[in-house]
This record gives C-alpha cells, sequence and structure tokens, in this order.
C-alpha cells in the first residue's frame, strides 16, 4: 500500500522531470553547446567520480568550448530550472563537481599565459594544477601555491582554498587570485575583483562552487625558488604515550620556531610510522639548523634510535614531481586515476594546539585498534600557522576588509583523516567510514566544534553543518549574496549555497 502511494508520487515527478530534460537538451542544441547524453559512448567516462566510494546521476554533461556556449548553457538550464554543478579537474571529495542535473565539464578552458611586465597569469577554468605548474615555468620560471596532487583541477582548488607546503610563504592558491572571469546562473558574463562585484569576489575566493561558474582566474605568481630541499623523517616509537609527546613535540615546534620559508606537517600512518616532512624552500644547510632541535627532540625520545632520512635538493619541477609521487604532467582528456575512500578534516586555532590528554586519547586508539581489513589509511596534519604565515596574514573572512570567504585565517593545523581500500578500488566497505570518525572521535570533546577544511569536504556532515563548520561567521552574508547572485538556485553545491 505504501508503494502505491510513493509511486503515485515519483510518476509525475519523473515525467516532469522527462520533460524538462528533453526542453534543456533541446535548448544546448539549438545554441549548438557540445553535449553527452547517457547513451554517449564516453558518457561513463565523463561522470566517473575520482572518489568511486560515490554514485552519481547527472542526466546531461555539456562541454562548452568558449564562455559565449557557458553562458548560452546555462541561460537553457536557468529556463528549465535544471541544478547544474561545474567540474574541473573532478577531484572533489564528494563527487560535488558531478552533483548538478547538467554538468558543465570546463574541459576545454586549458589557457595558461603569463603577462611578464605584470607578473600575474591567466589560468583556464579547466587546467589541471600539474599541467598548470609546468606551464607557468616554462612560460617564465614561475610558481603558484598549490596541492600536491597534479590531477587537481583549478576550478575546485581555487575556489575553495588550495594549500601547498609552499603556502604558508605565498598563501592559498585563492590568495593569488587578483580577477575572475566567470557567468552567473542566469547566463550574464560577469568580472569580480577586489573593485568590480566585490561580494561576488569575495564569495568565490572560499566558497566558490554555487555562486558562479568561473571561466578563468588571473593569479599573482611568484619566481620559482632555484632550491628546494623535500625532506622526510620517519620514526616508529615504541609506545601511544611516546607518539604522542612526540606529535606535542612536533606541533609546537612547527608553531614556534618553523620560518614561512619551511613547508612542514606531521603525519602518522599504518604501522605506527610517525613522520615529519615537508619542503625547504631554501639552501639545506639553513633547513639543517632550523630543523636539529626538532630532530634531537624526537630521537630522543626514540631513545636515541635516528630516523629514517629521506632528503632531496632539487629544482622547482622535481620538487613538484616528488610530492606527487608520479608525473607532474597530466592527461587533460581521458584522465582515469581514482581512489575509493572517506576522509574528514579538523582545523585547529594557532591559540589552542591539541592537548597532550587528546593526543594520548588519539594515539591510544591507533596503537590498540587496527583498522579493518584491507584498508589504507593515514593522518595527516599540515602547518598552516606558525611563524610568518602568509595564510594566517589575511583579515578574517568577517572583517570589513576582506576580499576573501575563506574563514580560517587564525589555523594552526589542518588535520586530514583518510581511510580507502588498499586497492584504491571498490568495494568500499564501511568499515573504513567508521575507522576514521573513531580517529577523530578518538581527540574527545575539544575538537567537536573545530572547523574544517571545505576542500577536503565530507559528505556525511549535513549541508547547515557543513556550512558552518567551512564558512562560520561568514554563512549569513554567503546566503545574502547567494539570493542577489542566484535566487532560483540553479547553480548546485550540495554541501554549499
Ligand atoms: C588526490 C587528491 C589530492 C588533493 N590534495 C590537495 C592538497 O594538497 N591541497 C588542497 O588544498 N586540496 C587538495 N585536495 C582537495 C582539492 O583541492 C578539492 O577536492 C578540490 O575542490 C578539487 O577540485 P577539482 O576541480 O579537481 O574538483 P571538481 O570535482 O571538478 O570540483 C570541485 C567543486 O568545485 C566546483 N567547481 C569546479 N570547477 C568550477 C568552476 N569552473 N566554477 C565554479 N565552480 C567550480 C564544483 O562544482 C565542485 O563543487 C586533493 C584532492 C584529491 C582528490
Amino acid at each position: 500500500m505504501q508503494l502505491i502511494v510513493v509511486l503515485q508520487f515519483l510518476i509525475p515527478l519523473a515525467a516532469a522531470f522527462n520533460a524538462r530534460r528533453s526542453a534543456l537538451t533541446d535548448c544546448l542544441n539549438a545554441a549548438s553547446v557540445p553535449i553527452l547524453l547517457t547513451s554517449s559512448p564516453s558518457w561513463q567516462g565523463a561522470t566517473k567520480p575520482y572518489n568511486l566510494r560515490l554514485t552519481v546521476n547527472p542526466a546531461v554533461v555539456t562541454i562548452p568550448r568558449t564562455k559565449a556556449e557557458v553562458e548560452e548553457a546555462l541561460k537553457c538550464a536557468y529556463s528549465t530550472n535544471t541544478r547544474v554543478s561545474a567540474k574541473s579537474g573532478g577531484h572533489s571529495y564528494s563527487a560535488s563537481g558531478l552533483s548538478g542535473n547538467m554538468v558543465m565539464d570546463m574541459v576545454e578552458f586549458q589557457e595558461v599565459s603569463y603577462d611578464a611586465s605584470t607578473t600575474i597569469a591567466t589560468v583556464g577554468s579547466g587546467v589541471r594544477l600539474g599541467n598548470m605548474a609546468t606551464k607557468l615555468f616554462q612560460l617564465g620560471e614561475r610558481g603558484i601555491p598549490h596541492g600536491t596532487c597534479s590531477g587537481v583541477g583549478i576550478g575546485g582548488h581555487a575556489t575553495l582554498g588550495g594549500f601547498g607546503l609552499d603556502s604558508r610563504l605565498w598563501g592559498l592558491t585563492l590568495d593569488t587570485i587578483t580577477s575572475i572571469d566567470a557567468v552567473l546562473a542566469n547566463g550574464t558574463a560577469v568580472t569580480a575583483s577586489s573593485s568590480q562585484n566585490r561580494d561576488l569576489f569575495w564569495a568565490l575566493r572560499g566558497a566558490g562552487p554555487g555562486f558562479a561558474v568561473v571561466t578563468s582566474f588571473k593569479m599573482k605568481t611568484f619566481p620559482a625558488p632555484p632550491v628546494n630541499v623535500n625532506w622526510a623523517y620517519t620514526y616508529v616509537y615504541s609506545t601511544a604515550q611516546k607518539a604522542a609527546k612526540a606529535y606535542s613535540i612536533a606541533q609546537a615546534f612547527g608553531q614556534t620556531d618553523a620560518p614561512k620559508e619551511l613547508g612542514y606537517g606531521i603525519l602518522f600512518f599504518p604501522g605506527n610510522q610517525f613522520i615529519v616532512r615537508g619542503v625547504y624552500y631554501g639552501p639545506k644547510a639553513n633547513m639543517d639548523r632550523i630543523l636539529a632541535p626538532l630532530l634531537e627532540q624526537l630521537t630522543s625520545l626514540n631513545d636515541g634510535k635516528a630516523p629514517k632520512a629521506v632528503v632531496n635538493t632539487q629544482g622547482w619541477i622535481a620538487s613538484l614531481t616528488e610530492l606527487d609521487g608520479t608525473t607532474l604532467q597530466t592527461l587533460v582528456r581521458g584522465y582515469d586515476k581514482h581512489d575509493t575512500f572517506y576522509a574528514k578534516s579538523i582545523t585547529t586555532k594557532e591559540s589552542a594546539p591539541l592537548s597532550l590528554t587528546a593526543l594520548n586519547s588519539m594515539f591510544a586508539y591507533l596503537y590498540t585498534n587496527p583498522a579493518p581489513p584491507n584498508t589504507w589509511w593515514m593522518i595527516i596534519s599540515n602547518l598552516y600557522g606558525g611563524p610568518g604565515s602568509v595564510i594566517n596574514s589575511f583579515p578574517p573572512s568577517t572583517d570589513p576588509a576582506s576580499t576573501s570567504s575563506y574563514a580560517d585565517r587564525d589555523s594552526g593545523y589542518v588535520l586530514q583523516f583518510y581511510g580507502s581500500t588498499a586497492s584504491t578500488r571498490p568495494p568500499f566497505n564501511n568499515q573504513i567510514m567508521t575507522y576514521v570518525k573513531s580517529m577523530v572521535g578518538s581527540l574527545g570533546d575539544e575538537v567537536k566544534n573545530l572547523p574544517a577544511y571545505a576542500p577536503y569536504n565530507d559528505p556525511e556532515l549535513t549541508r547547515a553543518e557543513a556550512q558552518q563548520k567551512y564558512w562560520g561567521a561568514g554563512v549569513p552574508r554567503l546566503k545574502a549574496i547567494k539570493s542577489q547572485v542566484d535566487p532560483k538556485g540553479i547553480l548546485y553545491n550540495p554541501q554549499g549555497f
């Protein structure tokens, strides 16, 4: 009986959607915007999320070739009330780039150019990070701060955050943006900067998805450092208490003694591997001097046993390649790397590092609770704050002078708790998700209300929880801007605006 009642509602809804879909495709065809439908041979590749744990269900993929086609496609979506998500590199943890009924794949937007007179780069919104870095170096030996995975797209990276080990030196990717070319939900082309469409510029730099479809960014560039030292020191502590103490020492060192030229993180991997690692942007002798007191303490805690060291002094491109772990340049079309995972993040405040009580509790959990079979997991704590950090040099998003909705300008570390299938392929065992949640839970109440990092978005959070964790006190202003630029809610981000 209940089933019949449910079907009575669903069948008319499906018919209404089918009618809308054909109105949408008719409109897109009339505007000559290239589209893929479920029957297209390349449909599966075009709609395969990076995170294979998730399933997505778009009805149409558009592949605009020009800004005019982005405008036309959005007008079609607007007139048919179709939800749209833009897709750049497709690396969203929640597959949010594929969450719309119409996906707008920005793969044709591949410009990377550099104006030597202003040192500003123009980057198309479909460019993957590795290709951008390679081209900028070729054009003028320049660099932009960004994450380590070469396949990530600039579209989702630069609109939400964009942390690399060079971010304390140069800022997040979004901090480098000076101007954005975009198209609003109703198909109107706009430019946003600190002097033009200021509210939109603020929203796009931190909470971007859902406010406009970006076609290109103008970004500040920096001279690529000639000497880069990629460094990692691995300890295996015999007890959870020692690991907790080591973390506490390493955490404090980062916040007080790591100059901004020292990209710095604390990692914990299966096999009780406790790793401090990063990149020093300068001569190795300086790095050795800076790290010596830290390594002395960590080694003494390990009963004098020296760590396993991997230290490579190299040029900019070699350093980025080592961080990626494979190759820096990636396929523009046909990119097919994936993982099957669940992750959570927390952002600690610089004024309130994790207490030894919380760390003891977390390491006790990790040392005594094995992960489910066939699981890979890791905890990565990257230093965002510390002496001279450019990330924390900008005003908070609620400051009237702020030009970015990125919320955490007083952060210490961003911790990421990540669990995936060991093979990187499905099937995903839900116990992995439970394990990841328990790692965070083992830190206790002091992390419950901490913010989180939007690019590591957690689809298990409700929209309201996610908005609060990612954008905090900026939420009311973001809601107000959304109601101005997209009152019909055409641009879709399940956890955004
Ligand atoms: C393997 C891996 C490594 C990572 N490493 C890092 C790291 O080192 N540092 C870090 O900060 N983050 C890192 N991330 C997180 C990454 O920055 C985010 O997942 C990012 O949002 C991905 O962007 P994308 O364009 O590839 O994804 P997509 O799924 O294409 O897009 C993500 C979101 O952005 C929106 N979007 C995409 N293009 C546009 C556009 N043109 N206009 C408007 N909205 C758009 C989408 O609609 C979606 O909501 C990593 C992610 C992965 C999977």
